[in-house]
């Protein structure tokens, strides 16, 4: 007998994450791993069930030169493990949606297409993001492939929050705040609306801090502002990403220090945030016991950010009701909560320093006007039950 399982895949530049769940009911997730430095010093890490050992070794380059040679790396792997798994249905985290796709998609020729058009959008994700939908079409030719864009959560954000104050052209170009990290927003508002209905029917900041750090205003479920723009780049300073700047530093970049374009987006995109600001790293556990100035700054920028955005999120919101933290930083970090929640009774927030440090889940004090909580998030069963959906209405529209 086959076990009806799907895996949902998420393509970097350099790794693939992936997963398998089981779908016979609720999804149930069977695997979880990665493969990193993919072409160059190829490393596999996976937990392959309960029980079994954890599986990390160094890959030889041509078992992960690229994307499909990786991708059948990792299902040869998977099929030792998982004999009868059937995958009828394949899940992928695709950054960039645009303007039309806000919710996930059945992948066709066509929406591969329109896909495509979307690359200039997120240069440094989305093409790998496609590429690792190509090597699983190309893997189970057979199989659904279901594609779950980050930018969907967001997609019904008032009209104020999606434009920039450009030429008009530009908005029908579509050069507009998309906002990301929904995958991730979309599991904390559920898990809020199980956890605590009435907080999530009502004004809501989730703080997504990871290596990636974006921050998020939910209205009643719905994502009303966020701080990521047009690109994974804005908002929050992240590992090595800048997070907000002024514009006009690219222009100086560009016309007084002669860079070029290239230049300028390796700074911005990799050797800015947490690493560009302190020289050490972009790791905020070596920031926090690094013990120097110049990592306590980058930490400093960092706090500083989140709680001013704090600040605008609530007064995009009209008040505030919870903060849920998540993310690698908002889910393990209490000294990191402890900095941005400390002093900012103002705004209805009163953090419990005992019940933050002991891994609570709920953290403000019995007095706390708006609820603290920490969430740990979960982006591929979001995925996971949207392929099962979607797999599900397939062969309820073919019966
Ligand atoms: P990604 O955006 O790549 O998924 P993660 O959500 O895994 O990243 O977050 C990675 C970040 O979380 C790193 O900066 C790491 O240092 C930080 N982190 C993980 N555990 C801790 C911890 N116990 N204390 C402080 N920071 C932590």
């Amino acid at each position: 007998m086959t076990q009806p399982v799907t895996l949902t895949l998420n393509a970097g530049s350099s790794s693939l994450k992936f997963s398998l769940y089981d779908i016979t009911g609720a999804p149930v997730q069977l695997a979880i791993g990665n493969v990193e430095n993919i072409g160059r010093q190829p490393r596999l890490k996976a937990s392959l069930g309960d029980g079994m050992p954890r599986v990390e070794r160094e890959l030889s380059p041509s078992e992960a030169s690229d994307h499909p040679s990786t991708l059948k790396t990792v299902l040869t792997l998977l099929r030792e493990h998982f004999p009868k798994a059937h995958a009828a249905v394949v899940g992928h985290r695709v950054v960039h949606g645009g303007p039309r796709f806000s919710e996930p998609m059945a992948v066709t020729d066509e929406v591969m297409a329109e896909l495509r058009t979307l690359s200039p959008f997120a240069p440094i994700h989305q093409p790998h993001n496609l590429a690792g939908i190509e090597a699983a079409r190309a893997a189970f030719p057979d199989a659904l492939q279901v594609a779950c864009f980050d930018t969907a959560f967001h997609r019904h954000h008032p009209k104020a929050n999606d434009v920039f104050a450009l030429p008009r052209e530009y908005y029908d170009k579509g050069i507009r705040r998309y906002g990301f990290h929904g995958l991730s927003y979309e599991y904390v508002s559920g898990e809020l609306k199980r956890i605590a209905p009435l907080l999530h029917a009502g004004r809501v900041v989730v703080a997504h801090l990871g290596n990636g750090a974006s921050m998020c205003g939910i209205l009643d479920g719905r994502s009303v502002a966020s701080t990521m723009g047009f690109t994974a780049l804005d908002g929050l300073p992240m590992g090595t990403r800048c997070g907000q700047v002024d514009p006009g530093v690219i222009f100086y970049m560009v016309q007084q220090e002669g860079r070029t374009i290239d230049e300028v987006r390796d700074i911005f995109y990799n050797k800015s945030g947490l690493l560009g600001l302190s020289g050490i790293s972009n790791d905020m556990r070596v920031l926090e016991s690094a013990g120097v100035p110049e990592a306590n700054e980058a930490v400093d920028y960092f706090v500083f950010r989140i709680r001013r955005e704090l600040g605008g999120l609530a007064a995009a919101l009209g008040g505030l009701d919870a903060l849920v933290f998540c993310g690698g930083i908002g889910e393990n970090s209490r000294k990191i909560r402890r900095r941005i929640c400390d002093g900012m009774d103002w705004i209805g927030i009163e953090l419990d320093h005992d019940r933050n440090d002991s891994g609570a889940q709920v953290i403000s004090t019995d007095f706390s006007r708006a609820r603290i909580m920490v969430i740990a998030t979960n982006e591929e069963i979001v995925i996971a039950r949207a392929a099962k959906r979607l797999l599900s209405e397939q062969a309820g529209a073919g019966a």
